[in-house]
């Protein structure tokens, strides 16, 4: 049996780090208010991650760009722009697009949620699955200013060309939106209630 934190009866500081007494309501050192589990952390992770998730779809259905080429107005939603690069002979770049605005924000939600799922419903999950996916959201994290990159990349060589002239559509406000709250959903989340879950149970999967 593996000894928490709170089983010695300490709490640690989210804010300073310092080691308090779990039965002190304040940081000793900074004046904290401690939590010795932050189960409230559980529904703020999943409000952001469900808004999240809905704004997903008006950051598929509408224009992401608009493209204005000698005259013509051309606008173009996130799959409609890959396929436009693909047609272009611009594969290298239509992968990175794809990665950035359909695979990761996918891959985080449902992993995000998979993880919120274990928590508040107790899904049998192994220790093993859980640890691999929760090592792959973090790695992906800070993968998330590929998007910004790929605007900037997108915007730079659009303007390159001669009579061409990219902006932003409402998509894009959407989008942006998604990877902040999700990066939010994970950021308030306690993951000490994902620990106690997997202490408690004792696989060996
Ligand atoms: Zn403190």
């Amino acid at each position: 049996m593996k000894q928490q934190g709170k089983d010695l009866g300490l709490c640690l500081c989210t804010v300073c780090r310092q080691l308090n007494g779990s039965d002190d309501s304040h940081c000793s050192r900074c004046g904290s208010e401690l939590h010795v589990r932050d189960y409230s952390s559980l529904q703020k992770s999943w409000a952001l991650l469900i808004t999240a998730a809905i704004l997903l779809v008006p950051a598929n259905l509408y224009p992401i760009t608009v493209l204005t080429n000698q005259g013509k107005v051309r606008h173009d939603t996130i799959f409609s722009g890959i396929i436009h690069l693909v047609q272009s002979d611009m594969f290298p770049i239509a992968i990175i697009v794809f990665i950035a605005s359909i695979l990761v924000p996918w891959v985080k939600i449902i992993g995000l949620a998979t993880y919120l799922c274990a928590i508040s419903f107790n899904l049998p999950i192994s220790k093993k699955k859980l640890m691999v996916g929760f090592h792959i959201i973090e790695w992906i994290g800070r993968w998330s200013m590929l998007d910004l990159f790929v605007i900037s990349l997108t915007v730079a060589l659009v303007n390159m060309g001669q009579l061409l002239d990219a902006k932003p559509a409402p998509a894009a406000t959407a989008f942006a939106l998604v990877i902040l709250l999700t990066q939010l959903a994970a950021k308030v989340l306690d993951t000490r209630l994902l620990w106690d879950r997997l202490e408690n149970q004792d696989d060996t999967n």
